[in-house]
């Protein structure tokens, strides 16, 4: 039930009030092309939430009618339990970190965290106050008094980051803003941008498409594609229990088994997966032990990645399989394999997922 108040805002029933995010029944097209398909959506105050998913899924459109930035087609935006969906950004408890940072060019550091509150008529000495204290949650007091253009990316992302933080938002949405980084500076801002956000408190609303970032920051993750959440869950829970074989094979490396191959290793043609690290590879007269299901199979390719060995696996009967294990001696895994070779490829019942969306 949606009731007009005097502020112009409309409070909504009380089933989404204990959310910071809550979208119903969103849709928006452009044209002829459905970015986003009848979402729903609730995300608990302080929550890391990630939108993951490939180009083109939607994500970004989903983050910007959060901010106001775009108007859905169809369906309500509700924050904090008042319907949004008519209000226009600056008057939602919402703020934006873009990858291209934004800062202005000709102000400080400081004067950049202290724009937002200046444009609030906070009152000078608390401005600084305030500015200065984002600052230092970033880590960079000694570089208060520098321009943007003497920053590297990562600090600037950082300042980025404050700029939003001062101004102290319900929800912070994050719009890839770790894109334009190198992958060393990237995983060092990831821990930071965890710890602030655990610190401030914040719900972050965060976009990627790299998957290991999304694991390794979010409490939930959606899984986009094609304009809808194909699942939501936990890293782990998304990881090890995929929805459907797309969510199996976005998340990481997966073995998809159906039909026959399944059926004799199963009991059921319907499609599982097993994940690389789960396949245990030893001598190929090795018995099964109890509680795991396993193949012959014989090694076409081994490439070595660092702390894994991946390797790849075909079983008389044509099934394919990659195996990854790390590379230090482990009991009972000290067989040295090489291409050519045939191993016993074997897996725990717990570790084979059943894919439930498999059409
Ligand atoms: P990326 O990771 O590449 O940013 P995304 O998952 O964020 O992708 P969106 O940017 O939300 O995807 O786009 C979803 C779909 O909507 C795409 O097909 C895109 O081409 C289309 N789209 C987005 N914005 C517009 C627009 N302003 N006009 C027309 N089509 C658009």
């Amino acid at each position: 039930m949606t009731t007009s108040s005097a502020t112009g805002k409309r409070e909504v029933s009380q089933d989404t009030s204990g959310y910071a995010v809550s979208l119903k029944n969103l849709n928006k097209s452009f044209g002829n092309v459905i970015a986003v398909e009848n979402l729903n959506l609730d995300i608990p105050h302080g929550e890391f939430f990630s939108m993951l998913g490939p180009s083109g899924s939607g994500k970004t459109t989903v983050l910007r009618i959060i901010a106001g930035f775009e108007t859905a087609t169809d369906g309500q935006v509700i924050l904090e339990g008042t319907d949004v969906t008519e209000l226009a950004p600056f008057d939602r408890d919402v703020n934006t970190v873009f990858q291209d940072y934004a800062l202005f060019p000709h102000m400080t550091i400081q004067q950049n965290v202290e724009y937002g509150l200046r444009a609030r008529k906070i009152p000078k000495i608390e401005r600084a106050k305030l500015a200065s204290e984002a600052i230092e949650s970033v880590k960079l007091t000694h570089l208060a008094d520098r321009l943007p253009h003497q920053l590297s990316g990562g600090q600037r992302q950082r300042i980025a980051l404050a700029r939003a933080l001062v101004l102290r938002p319900k929800v912070l949405l994050l719009d890839e803003p770790l894109g334009a980084l190198d992958k060393q500076l990237r995983e060092e801002m990831q821990v930071e941008l965890k710890r602030i956000q655990r610190e401030a408190g914040i719900t972050f609303i965060f976009v990627t498409h790299d998957q290991e970032e999304a694991m390794r920051m979010s409490d939930r993750i959606a899984v986009f594609n094609a304009g809808k959440i194909e699942q939501i869950g936990a890293p782990r829970e998304v990881y090890e229990s995929p929805s459907s074989a797309f969510v199996a094979s976005f998340l990481g490396v997966s073995n998809l088994i159906s039909g026959a191959s399944a059926k004799s290793l199963f009991g059921s043609e319907e499609m599982f997966n097993i994940r690389p690290e789960r396949i245990k590879l030893s001598d190929e007269k090795s018995q099964l032990a109890s509680g795991e299901h396993g193949v012959i199979a014989t090694i076409t390719d081994v490439a070595y990645t660092g702390a894994n060995t991946l390797y790849v696996l075909e079983s008389e009967s044509g099934l394919r399989l990659i195996a990854t294990r790390l590379n230090e001696e482990l009991p009972g895994q000290d067989i040295r394999l090489e291409s050519g070779d045939r191993v016993l490829a074997s897996f725990r019942k717990e570790h084979v997922a059943k894919i439930p969306n498999h059409k």
